[in-house]
């Protein structure tokens, strides 16, 4: 698909050499009548996609850290689009300020966002009229420094943020203009930021460096295959219209030529012209000017300096620095540090993300050193082969690595290239000698890095003593860090050189064999007679590679067999020893050393005519498959080969198990290890269409690959993988069930996100994942998901700012169970009564995962919030475990958790299950569904019950149930809970729960907010009890609202006799203060509740859960049943645990809602 930018030059070519006189620029209507096109349809997904998630992800930490923003938007357009912003962001927008040139554009927004609007204002808090000016941005010059010329009320004006939404449009040069808002921002502390969407090309800005960057490859723009539309399209794109006349009309008539050839026709819409419109995001602080602060101390690379990857090289970093020493390395990072700015690395350059426009990148070139230490220098009393250590700086390629330990009689076991550097071992590194040694991670044993968090430089694991740096330091989280670098090593600080464990040099027995394929019913059968019959019957010493490709308009199995040996073998009669080679003798026969064969590689020297040339640039994804020769695989890989779109283009299938497995997936961060073939997909093209729509359809080719490869696999090799949208989902399946512990450790190690480009390992910044999540709970059969489909579109339909989802936490299992027994995963997942069947063995066999790995659950949980990132409300089917809510919070503990327990007939249970009846249910446990609530030991948040058929009754309960969870008045009570960091202890982020109390209609909002999340009859309610001070205070105004009295709970000797009392604990932050005694008793009178009454609790803050078991106890000793007590809280830290607490000490059958949830301790 052609880009718009190609588009427009071909545009402008047409219309070269016709007199510029011809030429006008489009009137605010024309412009308007084309810009529409661009945001309609497909140009919507952009910002669906893009542009909306990227400004709340750049301005979330900002709008996070301050009570009122101010904003200037540049050329909005007739909406601005932090209107889609959500609404707790928004309304901390105080000022808005925009620079909008076309008077159709300006009026609409005015439109928009004056007082009278009917459609609600976008901006509710703003403290003056939003102010929209009919002019553009100029960079300054006419107006003298200092911004002058954009606010016509106060030319020194500053703000918060400036956002340049789309493209910056006649603006140049355009680092100028960028330079200009930057004086115009705010100064205080977290500075005010510069946000510039850009359609199309790349945005260098000539050494400015972006705070941070993203692209989204895949944007696209659709138009309407129809004469006028084309005609206002092209004149949109090239910046100007031509005059009626023969000469305009010639021109617009070879303009339609041109976009009809260019515009790509999509099956589903043939009526319409699509181009390809690449989008990028680079977000500036006052710190995009600090570049010359960093090359003053270290040196530069040179000019004419290249990296391997053709996409990498299509970039334009602000500066590419080559430190020489270890100080170097940290003055990097400081700076990073110190500017919020973050670095790319280049180790070898193999990868797209080494190199980032407008971003510096530190070349590790100059640690290009390899020590290799016998046994007796490393302190080891053993002279096994393994005792042999390496040193090896992170500058090394596999090339230099192999040749300098083959010296030595040793080999670490690496990739199939020569070129390939750090970036393989650190991330996993599969090569020949896997299955004899394992993945080249598997034989790090230490490293010195200097540490993304501190700059400081630290040592891990095995370092010999000589190659520790002076003044590094070992720290805490030593073995953390030691294995997450093995797998997952790009993500946590620059690493600068790894103590790998060294094996004895090996002897490669290699044979190629090429399998002309006459058909894809034969491409099968070699296919699986190589897997079934040769790949799998082979020893560890042993590999069998294969290459699907097409050559000479034929099909290709092409198969390398390789056989290893630390003896010196004498292969002068070159054979295998041999494992079972039944298919005659190889075509291409010969015994190398290490060094040799990186030459004897089958796409380096046979396929294509080997390497076609050497002239090409490729690119690479790969998945992890079992059962290549199975039909469902293969109909996948036939159809990749099929659909390449370059001869060039192919599939390489390395040989896995043997000692990859000996390694268990949670002991390095490389999670995926059971696979047969690691399936690379491998987009190659003629190096002179680099960057051209070959270059791009072949990349695409290879995400679409391994995105139909994807449900098939049992893992993704996480190297490579980068902020690219399209790696998203492969990085959610890379590291297997680690990638939670590793998201963790990205937090703690790689806080302010200096890697940025490495693989995907953080939740986006702001949206930390859903606000709600509500865990969909009942008997198999009582129709859990299908409920949850309903609430999840009739939430997505109350608001469409919202998104909301389900999944089911059991689909892991299942896709284990179906890998482990050979069931069949998309039957399991979608067919009722064949899931039925398997019910009992699922169970058992995630019974005993759970008896091997007992933190499973919460694994599988945090999985499915990793994923959800990027929604509001998570729906979560398949919950196997009694009281998830307090279970899991602490984990999510800035999310609200609610269980909503599903109940159906017995009658209808069994009608659903197709007449199965699954062990350990059914019985007397399903006669009677009160009976079966008896059962829960824990009070779910809701119940529905799901006896009638259609979507009414589920759709009902959303509307009554489930929408007050999202009413936009609990945003409003939050915003008035202020933050104060570092009270009354430094590790504490305190919310200032009761200074409700202290907002104007701060009581009133609780107050009614408190009386709509008790679902009972207040007329039944005997009493609200409460515990001074805090529950007092909102306990108090509700107490007069609904007219139930209070029953009053203070510290023991403020109440007149007789009362009850119980020892309280003191509360989580009453018990930092320097006078606090640890325990205290409190008291309530003895007839103010007594014996069956129902009781309301009501409590400013449940945390850890002390006070309110201690006044659960009070009520119990006063005669009231724990099922008589419903408890509302207004703000719950689920951090703390207090759920889990209540329910140890007996109170699970109690009913706890809250009104807000915060994070943080
Ligand atoms: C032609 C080719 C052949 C390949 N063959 C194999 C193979 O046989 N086996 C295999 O497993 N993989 C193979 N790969 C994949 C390869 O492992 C990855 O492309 C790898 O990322 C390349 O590492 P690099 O150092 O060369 O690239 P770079 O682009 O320089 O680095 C890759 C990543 O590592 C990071 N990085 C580099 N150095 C450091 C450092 N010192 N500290 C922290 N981060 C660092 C970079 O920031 C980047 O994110 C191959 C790739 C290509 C293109």
């Amino acid at each position: 698909m052609a880009t718009l930018d190609s588009l427009k030059h071909a545009l402008r070519q047409k219309a070269e050499g016709v007199a510029s006189f011809q030429k006008n620029p489009l009137s605010d209507a024309q412009y308007s009548a084309a810009f529409g096109l661009l945001v309609e349809d497909t140009g919507w997904d952009t910002y669906h996609d893009f542009i909306i998630p990227q400004l709340s992800e750049s301005l979330g930490p900002l709008f996070s850290s301050r009570g009122s923003i101010s904003v200037l938007e540049i050329g909005p357009g007739p909406k601005s689009v932090l209107e889609y912003l959500p609404n707790g962001t928004r309304r901390k927008i105080r000022r808005y300020t925009a620079l909008e040139p076309n008077d159709l554009f300006a009026s609409a927004l005015e439109s928009r966002l004056c007082p009278n609007s009917e459609m609600g204002l976008p901006f509710p808090c703003v403290e003056v009229p939003p102010h929209i000016n009919r002019r553009p941005f100029s960079a300054g010059e006419e107006n003298g420094a200092g911004g002058a010329g954009c606010s016509p009320s106060d030319p020194h004006e500053k703000y918060d943020v400036i956002l340049f939404c789309h493209s910056m449009y006649g603006m140049k040069p355009k680092r100028r203009f960028i330079e200009q808002a930057l004086e115009m921002l705010t100064e205080r502390p977290n500075d005010g930021i510069v946000v510039v969407f850009h359609r199309d090309g790349t945005l260098y800005l000539e050494g400015l460096v972006c705070h941070r960057t993203a692209t989204f490859p895949t944007g696209v723009v659709s138009v309407a295959n129809d004469d006028d539309i084309l005609d206002s399209f092209a004149s949109f794109i090239v910046g100007y219209v031509m005059q009626n006349g023969d000469v305009g009309k010639a021109v617009r008539s070879e303009w339609r030529k041109v976009c009809r050839s260019m515009g790509r026709i999509e099956e589903t819409h043939s009526h319409q012209l699509s181009f390809s419109s690449p989008n990028i995001m680079a977000a500036f602080t006052k710190h995009a000017t600090s570049l010359p602060e960093l090359i003053e101390l270290l040196p530069l690379a040179r000019a004419d300096y290249t990296v391997k990857n053709r996409e990498a090289v299509l970039q334009r970093p602000a500066s590419v620095v080559r430190p020489t020493n270890i100080g170097q390395v940290q003055d990097c990072i400081r700076w990073a540090l110190n500017h919020g700015a973050s670095l790319a690395v280049v180790g070898g350059g193999h990868s797209g993300h080494c190199l980032w426009t407008n971003v510096v990148s530190v070349d590790m070139g100059a640690f290009d050193e390899v020590h290799i230490l016998k046994a007796r220098e490393t302190g080891t009393s053993s002279d096994s082969d393994s005792n042999h250590l390496v040193v090896i700086g992170a500058g090394c390629k596999s090339g230099h690595i192999v040749s300098k330990t083959m010296e030595a009689g040793l080999t670490i076991p690496l990739g199939a290239r020569p070129s390939v550097g750090a970036g393989l071992w650190l991330q996993g590194g599969i090569g020949h000698l896997s299955r004899v040694h394992g993945l080249a991670c598997d034989s790090i044993v230490g490293a010195v890095m200097v540490s993304a968090d501190s700059a400081h430089v630290i040592y891990i694991g095995q370092v010999p003593s000589q190659y520790q740096p002076t003044g590094a330091v070992r720290p805490e989280n030593e073995n953390d860090i030691l294995w997450a670098i093995r797998g997952a090593g790009t993500n946590f600080g620059i690493v600068v050189s790894v103590t790998f464990k060294a094996h004895a040099a090996r002897t490669y027995f290699v044979e190629n064999r090429i399998i002309p394929l006459r058909n894809n019913l034969e491409a099968q059968h070699e296919l699986r007679h190589f897997d079934t019959k040769i790949a799998k019957n082979l020893r560890r010493k042993c590999a069998a590679d294969a290459y699907l490709y097409w050559n000479a308009g034929k099909m290709h199995l092409g198969i390398t067999m390789l056989e290893s040996s630390a003896a010196t073998l004498d292969f002068t009669v070159p054979k295998p020893s041999t494992e079972s080679i039944d298919w005659g003798t190889g075509t291409h026969v010969r015994t190398v050393d290490a060094i040799g064969l990186f030459e004897t590689e089958m796409y380096v020297s046979w396929m294509h005519g080997g390497h076609a040339g050497g002239k090409t640039s490729s690119f690479k994804r790969c998945v992890f498959l079992k059962d290549i020769g199975g039909d469902i695989i293969f109909e996948q890989l036939m159809a990749a080969i099929v659909k390449r779109p370059t001869s060039l283009c192919y599939l390489h299938l390395l040989h896995g198990g043997g000692a990859i497995m000996d390694t268990a997936t949670d002991a390095t961060a490389f999670g995926c290890r059971d696979w047969d073939f690691a399936c690379v997909v491998t987009g190659v093209w003629p190096r002179d269409q680099d960057g051209t729509e070959s270059a791009r359809s072949t990349v695409q080719w290879v995400y679409d690959v391994v995105r139909a490869l994807l449900p098939l696999s049992t893992g993704v090799y996480a190297a490579d993988l980068g902020p690219d949208p399209r790696d998203k989902a492969l990085a959610a399946q890379a590291f297997g069930l680690n990638r939670s512990r590793l998201a963790r450790l990205k937090q703690e190690l790689d806080p302010r996100n200096v890697l940025a480009y490495a693989c995907p390992l953080l939740l986006p910044k702001t949206r930390e994942g859903p606000k709600l999540v509500v865990l969909v709970t009942g008997k198999s059969c009582a129709g859990k998901d299908y409920c949850a489909g309903i609430w999840v579109s009739k939430l997505n339909q109350h608001n469409p700012k919202i998104i909301a989802r389900s999944v089911s936490i059991s689909d892991a299992t299942k896709q284990e169970y179906a890998h482990a027994t050979g069931a069949n995963l998309s039957r399991l997942l979608n067919d009722r009564v064949y899931k039925e069947q398997h019910r009992p063995a699922l169970t058992k066999f995630f019974l005993e995962q759970v008896q091997q790995r007992p933190r499973l659950p919460e694994e599988h949980f945090l999985n499915l919030l990793h994923d959800a990132a990027d929604i509001d409300v998570l729906l979560i089917t398949g919950m196997r475990d009694e009281a998830p809510v307090a279970t899991f919070s602490h984990l999510v503990p800035h999310c609200k958790l609610i269980e909503v327990h599903v109940r159906v007939s017995q009658k209808l249970r069994h009608a659903r299950r197709g007449g199965h009846s699954s062990s350990g249910e059914g019985g007397e446990q399903d006669k009677d569904t009160d009976a079966e609530l008896m059962v829960l030991n824990h009070c779910p948040s809701l119940i529905f019950i799901n006896n009638m058929s259609g979507h009414a009754a589920p759709e009902i309960f959303a509307g009554q149930h489930l929408f007050p969870f999202l009413h936009e008045d609990l945003q409003r009570l939050a915003d008035m809970v202020r933050l104060v960091p570092g009270f009354p202890h430094p590790n504490v982020e305190f919310r200032h729960v009761l200074g409700i109390s202290q907002k104007r209609g701060g009581l009133a909002l609780c107050t009614s907010l408190l009386q709509t999340h008790f679902t009972g009859d207040w007329a039944k309610v005997a009493a609200i009890a409460c515990c001074e001070t805090g529950g007092l205070i909102f306990a108090s105004v509700l107490s007069s609202q609904v007219n139930v009295p209070l029953a009053l709970i203070r510290e023991a000797g403020k109440l007149p006799p007789p009362t009850l009392s119980v020892v309280k604990p003191s509360s989580y932050i009453s018990s930092m203060a320097p006078s606090s005694s640890s325990v205290k008793r409190i008291q309530m009178e003895r007839d103010v509740v007594g014996k069956g009454d129902s009781v309301v609790v009501v409590d400013d803050v449940l945390s850890t859960g002390e006070t309110l078991c201690a006044v659960l106890m009070l009520l119990g000793e006063a005669g009231v049943r724990a099922e008589n007590v419903r408890v509302v809280v207004v703000a719950e830290f689920p951090f703390h645990r207090g759920r889990a607490l209540l329910r140890d000490r007996g109170f699970g059958m109690v009913d706890v809602r809250s009104l807000l949830v915060f994070g943080g301790a």
